[in-house]
């Protein structure tokens, strides 16, 4: 870049820093600084455009159009040029505007006299503010240079905007994270609470974008970026070399941060007058606007890469760490863009709730909300944008929807919801210790499913019968190797101490699919639910499922013992499963050690092959239990973690119960015990048709046993099985109607 440019434009921002200190409206401001650009840019006009809301820009400040336009001429996103340039947040550039495809003339503006036209996005980390733009009367294209120092421009606005500089009348000025906001977002675990938001990563704030020693500012930014590849070559230095996995991750972030062209860009916006921390920002933003747009997994991954780099460049030059001081509120409710597993179970239960702008329903940060039962809301677009540390929130998991500094009305209904929750749990704790008992005397066994040491203190408090699904994938999940043996029997022997004489049912490591340790290798293939998963790793890989069956026989010690193998398609799976189990038995007992007093060995129905299994398969399972969640989605050909089709099918569709009670049947023809452990077991209406179908043994989330067994109290099953035969004589596709109907009939 030329030397007078790089001159020029720090004059320019150092002017601009000039009408920050003298101003003092927003107004007046944005009316200066578009007066400056364009003088310095030796334009007839410059205008500033800002988002009044999701999608619509104003023009706020203009030096060369008609001022009668200023809170007046507004446009969409993608309408004309200036609409175009903030829908795509990309400049645009062009000698003859009214030619170009799209532009919108607006009369008001007095705009038709200019034909050239720049315009660049103001934005800051992936969120849209607006559009600065210059034009003029010659037929001109604006040069590299220009356009490049305009974007420098662009990012100084969009750190004032943040701080506030620009605040007054309207909407398109309002000031910033203070008004109500409602983002909707998918539920991954439901819930509801209310609390005060708290920033896993807390933003960094850029105090000072303008910098006057452009060589001071270099060394700072060379210094910070030497001190980042020392860090990430620790971090190789570190990994495992047998870690091949994690070591090319770890290489490709290295690669990322020795990167010639960051580095350049960096050091060109240094030389235009930015702070080194104004830098790194403008280059981050850019790179989140491209990752919105880049469809290849594997570029959006580096992108998200050099984000991290970023931030942790931004915390080493401005100082600000995750650690602000700041106290975690009483009632916090978790903000981030992602979480780990680990990193979420440190927090443990003490989060009210979570809200994440990215996740999945299968990710792992999810199976740990769901251990706890903290409420978990999915893809919150804009939630790490819009929250500050300390925002009133409120989370209502059940729909997906997040209210960010809720109105009073809004809040108050909310607490009116929360109260009627409140008074229904009081309900069910005062029928805890009484069993699920229909009012046609059918008893039917409520359990809970578990996943942590820390679920197990809920036992008693929640009513259940035992633990009917001890997911064991947790462990394995939140650490970066495999836990050894004794880790695990102590784990398991803690979690059958606290159980007492309840049964707790514990399934072998269930990983692949949604489920990837960060230590295994990720296997690429084209329909991971469909592939190499849960028994078929442990069948063909046994190592790590006879190491966990070893931890425990040795945890059981002298107690009975369950056991169930997750996802078996036929019966050969069970019998080798089966036999690995024995033969570790065997083992022990070879060493002298004390075996279990009893020994249970089960099977999880997933697929629907295992309903059509030989009857050898239901006389050797010591017990079956149905995998919902993985059967339904084989049933109905409904992937369960794709929101577009994972609640297309009704639970209570007439196939699926049909299909159950079938399961039912087979499982009565040989006195084999069966349950049913998915999600849907802790849907009240979707309990009772299951209890109306047969089933005597449920497993779900501990805070469902006390609804269940409360509508499970006030229903005869006969009854209800009457309405299923009624609606399915009738056709209907779902008994859920039907079923509903009648129940509202009864009370
Ligand atoms: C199921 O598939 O219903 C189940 C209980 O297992 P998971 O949700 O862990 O796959
Ligand atoms: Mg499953």
């Amino acid at each position: 870049m030329a030397q007078g440019s790089e001159t020029e434009s720090r004059k320019l921002l150092s002017r601009l820093q000039a009408v920050m200190a003298d101003a003092a409206a927003g107004q007046e401001r944005l009316d200066r600084i578009t007066h400056l650009i364009a003088d310095s840019m030796g334009t007839e006009v410059c205008s500033i455009y800002l988002l009044r809301d999701g999608d619509t820009l104003e023009l706020c400040a203009t030096q060369g159009l008609a001022q009668e336009a200023v809170h007046v001429t507004r446009m969409r996103l993608g309408e004309g040029l200036v609409g175009r340039v903030a829908k795509r947040a990309q400049p645009l550039n062009t000698a003859n505007a009214p030619a170009e495809r799209g532009f919108r003339y607006m009369p008001e503006t007095g705009e038709e006299r200019f034909s050239s036209f720049l315009g660049v996005p103001i934005q800051r980390l992936g969120e849209r503010l607006g559009v600065l733009v210059v034009q003029s009367k010659d037929a001109r294209e604006f040069s590299d240079d220009e356009i490049y120092a305009l974007e420098v421009v662009a990012m100084v606005i969009a750190e004032m905007t943040e701080l506030g500089a620009f605040v007054g009348e309207g909407q398109a000025m309002r000031a910033r994270h203070q008004q109500q906001v409602m983002l909707r977002g998918g539920c991954a675990q439901e819930g509801a609470a209310m609390g005060h938001v708290w920033l896993h990563e807390p933003r960094v704030l850029v105090t000072k974008p303008v910098a006057d020693d452009p060589e001071a500012e270099l060394t700072r930014l060379r210094e910070a970026v030497d001190l980042l590849r020392a860090d990430i070559d620790q971090m190789l230095d570190r990994a495992p070399t047998w870690e091949t996995e994690q070591r090319e991750v770890i290489e490709a972030y290295r690669m990322f941060a020795q990167s010639r062209g960051w580095m350049r860009r960096m050091e060109e916006d240094i030389a235009l007058g930015l702070s080194a921390e104004a830098a790194v920002e403008k280059e981050q933003s850019i790179a989140r606007a491209r990752m919105e747009t880049v469809p290849d997994a594997y570029l959006r991954d580096r992108l998200h890469d050099l984000d991290d780099l970023s931030n942790r460049l931004l915390r080493r030059l401005t100082g600000q760490g995750r650690d602000t001081g700041a106290d975690l509120p009483d009632d916090p409710i978790l903000v981030a863009r992602n979480i780990g597993p680990a990193e979420l179970l440190d927090y443990g239960r003490r989060l009210r709730g979570v809200v994440l702008e990215e996740g999945s329903v299968g990710s792992h940060a999810a199976i740990v909300a769901r251990a706890l039962a903290i409420p978990l809301v999915i893809n919150a677009t804009r939630i790490t944008t819009e929250a500050l540390n300390g925002d009133p929130i409120l989370v209502d998991a059940d729909q997906g929807i997040v209210h960010l500094r809720p109105e009073d009305t809004v809040a108050s209904a909310f607490r009116d919801k929360m109260a009627m929750q409140a008074a229904a749990q009081e309900r069910y704790a005062s029928i805890r210790d009484k069993p699920a008992r229909a009012t046609c005397g059918t008893i039917v066994s409520l359990q809970m499913n578990a996943g942590l040491m820390a679920d197990l203190p809920s036992l008693p408090s929640s009513g259940a019968d035992g633990v009917g699904l001890f997911r064991t994938e947790l462990q394995f999940l939140t650490r970066n190797k495999v836990p050894r043996r004794g880790e695990l029997a102590a784990l398991y022997a803690r979690v059958m101490d606290a159980a007492g004489e309840k049964k707790v049912v514990f399934r072998t490591l269930d990983i692949g699919s949604d489920k990837v340790l960060p230590y295994m290798k990720r296997q690429d293939e084209p329909n991971p639910a469909l592939g190499w998963r849960a028994i078929r790793v442990g069948l063909d890989k046994p190592g790590v499922m006879r190491m966990q069956l070893q931890a425990l026989i040795r945890a059981a010690a002298g107690r009975p013992l369950s056991v169930m193998f997750p996802f078996i398609a036929q019966l050969e799976e069970f019998t080798r499963a089966r036999d690995h189990l024995l033969r570790e038995i065997d083992r022990e007992a070879a060493l002298g050690r004390a075996l279990p007093d009893r020994l249970e060995i089960g099977a999880m129905l997933e697929t629907p092959s295992l309903a059509f299994a030989p009857r050898r398969f239901f006389e050797l399972a010591d017990f079956i239990s149905i995998g919902g969640n993985d059967l339904k989605q084989f049933f109905f050909a409904a992937d369960r973690e794709n929101e577009r089709v994972r609640r297309r099918y009704d639970t209570l569709n007439v196939s699926f119960l049909s299909f159950i009670e079938q399961i039912v049947g087979r499982c009565a023809e040989t006195g084999t015990p069966l349950s049913f452990c998915g999600e849907d077991a802790g849907r009240p209406v979707e309990a009772v048709c299951f209890a109306a179908m047969g089933l005597r043994s449920l497993s779900m989330r501990p805070a469902s046993i006390g609804p269940v067994k409360s509508l499970l109290r006030r229903v005869n099953l006969d009854e209800v099985k009457t309405v299923i035969q009624t609606a399915r004589n009738d056709g209907e596709q779902s008994v859920r109607g039907p079923v509903m109907d009648w129940l509202r009939a009864n009370g």
